[in-house]
């Protein structure tokens, strides 16, 4: 809880300790208490690099995943101190189920991917572990894969425009809300990643077409949430976006020092202390870029 966020939009944050938030969740850890095995926590996230080359040093992780994981790993470690068998993260990348939508190559999504895991492993962090849509589906048909988990788990898109549209009231369902706020926060997040340096398109044309294609993200994403409930029912869910009082996810964040994830942004050292900037916001500070040990851009120093 130390770690949540909360969304703040509309209304007031609960204060903990909160009967309301730990509802949905705390049937889960105490069943994983009650077999003395490790509480478990599924994350979607994770899902390669931004296309915006103003947020991020290319498509594959660097020091900004490596900070994030080992955060999510201590976490874990943190929780196995006060009970021994711990916790362990399930990190389900969700990168193939919407990059034809976002702009990212297929190609970037596995060699990002591959490289999540080699950190985890290069790195000893037991705590965590990786799902991904390769894993259910054979073949390398990425078009099939993500049409075959629309078929299954997915949901109208004019239904969804729909829920979107009662959302904005504030009287309005929790999940009809829910759905408004995740349109908005995509919305946002497509708008951002279309203003690279070299777009032709105006402002006005970007926010057009990122409205569109919101949809589609979220139709997709909803149908990998669906997916992993199936798939993983005993896991406690936790979300990278701020999540109200009571929601059925735990909002989380990827580092201690900022709200960005690692994947829409650089990692900057300063003076010892990593922080997650955006990469145009590190070269304004004039921060010296640094290689890693095979001449990668890594991360920047200040
Ligand atoms: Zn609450």
């Amino acid at each position: 809880m130390r770690f949540r966020i909360v969304s703040s939009k509309k209304g007031k944050v609960c204060s903990l300790p909160c009967e309301a938030c730990y509802q949905p969740h705390i049937s889960k850890i105490v069943t994983s208490i009650l077999q003395g095995k490790p509480v478990s926590f599924v994350l979607p996230a994770f899902p390669g690099k931004s296309p915006n080359p103003s947020k991020v040093l290319g498509t594959l992780p660097d020091m900004a995943e490596r900070y994030s994981l080992v955060f999510l790993n201590d976490l874990c470690k943190s929780i196995e101190k006060i009970y021994p068998p711990g916790a362990h993260i399930l990190i389900c990348s969700d990168g193939r189920v919407f990059s034809d939508i976002i702009g990212m190559k297929d190609a970037d999504i596995t060699a990002y991917q591959r490289e999540i895991d080699a950190i985890i492993t290069r790195l000893d962090l037991t705590n965590l572990s990786t799902f991904n849509l390769d894993q259910l589906y054979t073949g390398q048909d990425f078009d099939c894969m993500r049409q075959e988990l629309l078929d299954v788990f997915g949901q109208p898109i004019a239904l969804l425009k729909e829920k979107v549209r009662r959302g904005a009231n504030e009287y309005a369902s929790r999940e009809d809300r829910e759905a408004n706020r995740m349109y908005s926060g995509i919305t946002k997040f497509l708008f951002e990643d279309a203003l690279f340096p070299g777009q032709l398109k105006s402002r006005n044309e970007i926010q057009k077409d990122a409205k569109v294609r919101a949809y589609g993200v979220i139709q997709r994403s909803n149908a990998w949430s669906n997916l992993i409930a199936g798939q993983f029912p005993e896991h406690v869910r936790l979300s990278i976006h701020p999540q109200t009082c009571g929601d059925l996810k735990l909002g989380i964040r990827l580092s201690a020092e900022s709200r960005i994830t690692p994947w829409h942004g650089v990692a900057l050292d300063i003076g010892g202390a990593i922080t997650l900037v955006k990469r145009h916001e590190a070269e304004k500070l004039a921060a010296q870029l640094i290689n890693d040990e095979n001449g990668r851009p890594d991360y920047y120093k200040l």
